[in-house]
Order: C-alpha cells, then sequence, then structure tokens
C-alpha cells in the first residue's frame, strides 16, 4: 500500500467459514465496539471497497467467485484482510477435497487476523493497524541456551532447537517433531556438504508428507538450525565438528 488509509470501506467475503467469524464482524460493526469510529464502513458491493474481509477457508465453490469480487474492486488501494484461522491457512478444513486452503492461495494477502474465531478486539486491533492507527505490539525476540548453563554446546543446539519448535508446534507432537528434525540433522552430517544435504531431506520430507503443516515446520527449523549455526559460530563453537562426530558416533 503506498498511502496511510484514514477511513477503509470493507467488503465481507464468506469464502465458506462456518459462521463464527462471521458473528465476530457483526459485533465489530456493532455501537458497543462501533468500528466506524476507526473508519471502518462496511459497503454491500466490492466496487466500493477499498478492503476484502475474508472468512473461511477457500472452497472450491467460492474460489471464482472471490476472484470476481476481488477483480471487481477499484484498482487501489485492494486491500485482502483474512480475518480467522480459516481464511489464514485453511484452519481445520486444510485437507478436506473441497478445500484449497487460505485465502492466500488465491489472493495476496495483506493482513492475517488468526483465531477460531479472533475476538472483535483482535479484528479491531489489525484493521488498526493496517489503517496506521497503532503499532504492532509484538516483537520477535530471539532466546538461546545461555553459554553460562553448564551443558555442552550440542546438548545446547537441541535446547535451542526445541524452544524455537515450541514457537510453531502444539504440545503433544512436540517431541516427536523435534526428533524427526534430529534425525534428519544428524543423517545429513554423514554426509559431504551437510547444509545442503540437510535442505534436500527436508524436501524429501515434505514430497513425501501429506500434512502441510509438517512441511512447515521443519523448513522452519531448518532455517532456524542455519541461524543458530551461524549464532555459534560468532561464539567461537565448532559446532559442526561435534555435529559430525556425534553423527558417526550414532552411524557406527
Ligand atoms: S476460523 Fe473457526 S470460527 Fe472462523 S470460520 Fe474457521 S472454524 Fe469457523
Amino acid at each position: 500500500m503506498g498511502r496511510k488509509l484514514k477511513s477503509i470501506w470493507v467488503f465481507h467475503l464468506n469464502t465458506g467459514a462456518c459462521n463464527g467469524c462471521d458473528i465476530e464482524i457483526l459485533d465489530v460493526l456493532t455501537p458497543y465496539y462501533d468500528a466506524e469510529r476507526l473508519g471502518v464502513k462496511l459497503v454491500g458491493s466490492p466496487r466500493h471497497a477499498d478492503a476484502l474481509l475474508v472468512t473461511g477457508p477457500l472452497t472450491r465453490q467460492t474460489y471464482y467467485a472471490a476472484k470476481k469480487a476481488y477483480e471487481a474492486m477499484p484498482p487501489s488501494p485492494r486491500i485482502v484482510i483474512a480475518v480467522g484461522t480459516c481464511a489464514c491457512s485453511g484452519g481445520i478444513f486444510y485437507d478436506s477435497f473441497s478445500v484449497h486452503g487460505g485465502i492466500d492461495k488465491l489472493l495476496p494477502v495483506h493482513i492475517y487476523i488468526p483465531g477460531c474465531p479472533p475476538r472483535p478486539e483482535e479484528i479491531l486491533f489489525g484493521i488498526a493497524q493496517l489503517v496506521g492507527l497503532v503499532n504492532k505490539k509484538v516483537k520477535q525476540v530471539v532466546q538461546r541456551a545461555s553459554p553460562e548453563l553448564k551443558t555442552e554446546p550440542l546438548e545446547r543446539l537441541w535446547l535451542d532447537l526445541r524452544e524455537e519448535t515450541r514457537r510453531v508446534v502444539g504440545y503433544f507432537d512436540r517431541d516427536e517433531v523435534l526428533n524427526t528434525f534430529k534425525e534428519l540433522v544428524l543423517k545429513a552430517y554423514t554426509r559431504y556438504d551437510p547444509r545442503r544435504s540437510l535442505e534436500k531431506l527436508v524436501d524429501e520430507y515434505c514430497s513425501q508428507t501429506d500434512d502441510p503443516r509438517l512441511c512447515f515446520v521443519m523448513k522452519y527449523l531448518y532455517t532456524r538450525f542455519l541461524d543458530i549455526l551461524e549464532w555459534y559460530k560468532k561464539s567461537h563453537y565448532n559446532i559442526e565438528d561435534m555435529l559430525r562426530e556425534e553423527a558417526w558416533r550414532r552411524a557406527t
């Protein structure tokens, strides 16, 4: 978006929601939350809209209707707001035969407001960020296992990765996912050019799993792993030699 918005006219588009998110949007528009004080106005046609407020997973049934609605909007600013986990990623319906995924499978999304459903305050906060009324409250803070901890560097590396896994995976699957990633790492470190091998192993893993969430986590862990290696390098630990040793010890 090139310009800062003073007000925003929105068109509400349901691409297959269970209506949970729609009810929260209605709530936002009631005098209690009074979205109009932020300049948010609901319009009856995409032709008058600055933004599409999309709820629900993108179903096959609504794919072309959503495309048409987007194309009917004025060419600028053409904002897309994904409201609810379903619109962000497909949510619980992500692998349904009739669902493509989130709305970003079709349209470029400017802001994601996750939640099942998101609370009216969260929807308002998302829109307020979009129109430049508030700044993001959440900043990424990277925590590393402290070098003062009396643990081996390799053990600290696994602890750091465990922390990274915690950010993106639910409690029950966390250890399983992390152990799978560790196996891939150790396998890669028995090979020539382990970083490249690990990338290939992660790609192979993704082509074999039918759950896109697991693929996402593996790719996420791969990029975090590279960051952590760099961090160790700067702290003068030769962690890659240690990984190689550990990998060969396990393999033999
Ligand atoms: S995110 Fe939850 S409430 Fe919203 S459409 Fe999906 S299932 Fe319904």
